[in-house]
C-alpha cells in the first residue's frame, strides 16, 4: 500500500461516512481523510467519532495494524476492546 496523501484534517463539502465506524459525516463536519494506493487509488475518510478508538488500536501492542486496519479490523477491535461502544454504535437493535 502507498500513501498518495497522508492523513490530514479536512472540512466536508459533502455528506460522507466513515470508513472505519460507518457514522455520517455531514457538510461542515472536520474529518480525517488520507488517500491511499493498492490497485487503484482510493481515499479513506476517519469521523472525529472514532479517531480516538483508531489512534488507540494502532497503538495497542496486542494487535499488530502495521498493514494497514480494515474496516472489519476495527469493528472486531471496538467488539473485543470496548463493548459497550461498539455496541452503541453498530447494534441493529
Ligand atoms: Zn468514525
Amino acid at each position: 500500500m502507498d500513501i498518495i496523501k497522508s492523513p490530514h484534517i479536512v472540512k466536508s463539502r459533502k455528506e460522507h461516512q466513515c470508513d472505519y465506524c460507518d457514522k455520517k459525516i455531514n457538510v461542515g463536519e472536520e474529518y480525517t481523510k488520507a488517500t491511499y494506493k493498492e490497485s487503484y487509488i482510493y481515499d479513506w475518510r476517519n469521523c472525529d467519532r472514532c479517531k480516538p478508538y483508531v489512534d488507540e488500536a494502532f497503538n495497542n501492542k496486542t494487535y499488530d495494524f502495521s498493514d494497514g486496519m480494515s474496516r472489519q479490523d476495527f469493528h472486531d477491535y471496538m467488539y473485543g476492546e470496548h463493548r459497550n461502544i461498539a455496541k452503541e454504535w453498530w447494534s441493529k437493535d
